[in-house]
């Protein structure tokens, strides 16, 4: 007997690879989030055969991503996870905030399935669109029975959310992981993988429950030639409960910007230790240098210290 046909969901979210624009030669000035998942779906004729369903969470540019969305999101994926027809989840996003949503659902779900974050950087009225290949891509691999966990598919590779980062703002080839390459690359529709997907242990909706905005307040800060702290004042005496610091190299911070953040910890704000460096881990190395990075990119680490400090309330 012919096993039966994978059902894929696709979640739409918004993003230039819904985007439109008035001109075909125009990649920058088009209006993101335009078109619904159908309208992506119906430009892949590849995808005509497959068992697809869809669906719209939101239809923003994804500069705008924020924590009521992703509760939104976050629901509407464990729902489809738990569905037993459904072999996987493909959510189509914005390049811009890509890394943070693609952590944050992995930290909250873990999920057994495939559920797998697609984008482009060229809006679907382009010349030569790139979402199109990629929303093949990403059906491929939620298709893919031995796949699990959140991935990132793009530009015909599927990556892992830690460590991953947008690295470009124009070309086509916009991501990149840390140290590590990606879980598989794409080609002519073969899934080749090199490492395992995505697994560890699920944070649970019940983490993220409170109101959106009642979520503790995490901000981020730069060291820079020049810095001196104020900005880390100035977050504290507004409330902030943590505060990321994108230091320089691994981690470093100016000495008055170290005097600011030693003054947040006096006051109870957690600080945790990244680095503006596009690629490498911050190593914790002792306690006053308070929590350390690792892996993930500054703006991940604001989304792991919100999610801690939702646990601690
Ligand atoms: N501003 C867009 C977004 O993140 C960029 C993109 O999708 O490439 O929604």
């Amino acid at each position: 007997m012919q096993s039966p046909m994978p059902l894929v969901v696709i979640l739409a979210t918004g993003g230039t690879i819904a985007g439109t624009a008035a001109a075909s030669t125009d990649t920058t000035g088009y209006r993101a989030g335009a078109l619904g998942a159908d309208a992506l779906i119906a430009a892949v004729p590849a995808l005509a055969d497959h068992l697809l369903e869809s669906e719209s969470v939101a239809a923003i540019d994804s500069k705008d991503m924020d924590a009521a969305t992703w509760q939104r999101l976050a629901a509407r994926v464990a729902h489809h996870v738990a569905r037993p027809e459904v072999a996987g989840v493909v959510i189509t996003h914005g390049t811009d905030t890509l890394e943070e949503t693609a952590y944050f659902l992995q930290r909250v779900l873990a999920p057994a399935k495939p559920v797998v974050l697609t984008a482009a950087m060229r809006p679907a009225s382009a010349l030569s669109p790139d979402g199109p290949a990629n929303l093949l891509d990403a059906v491929t691999v939620a298709e893919c029975a031995e796949a699990r966990g959140v991935s990132v598919v793009f530009a015909g590779a599927a990556w892992a959310a830690l460590g991953l980062r947008k690295v470009h703002t124009l070309q086509t080839s916009a991501f990149a992981g840390s140290d590590c390459g990606p879980i598989a690359r794409l080609e002519g529709g073969t899934l080749r993988r090199f490492r395992a997907w995505p697994g560890g242990e699920a944070l649970g909706l019940a983490r993220i429950a409170a109101p959106a905005q009642s979520w503790p307040q995490v901000e981020i800060v730069l060291n820079h030639a020049g810095a001196d702290g104020r900005l880390v004042d100035a977050a504290v005496a507004s409330g902030v409960a943590g505060l990321v610091v994108a230091g320089t190299g691994h981690g470093s911070t100016s000495a008055r910007l170290d005097a600011a953040l030693e003054r947040a910890r006096a006051a109870s704000v957690r600080v945790t230790r990244a680095s503006r460096c596009a690629f490498g881990p911050v190593l914790a190395r002792d306690a006053r240098d308070g929590e350390a990075a690792g892996e993930l990119s500054a703006v991940q680490a604001r989304v792991e210290l919100q999610l801690q400090l939702l646990g601690t309330r």
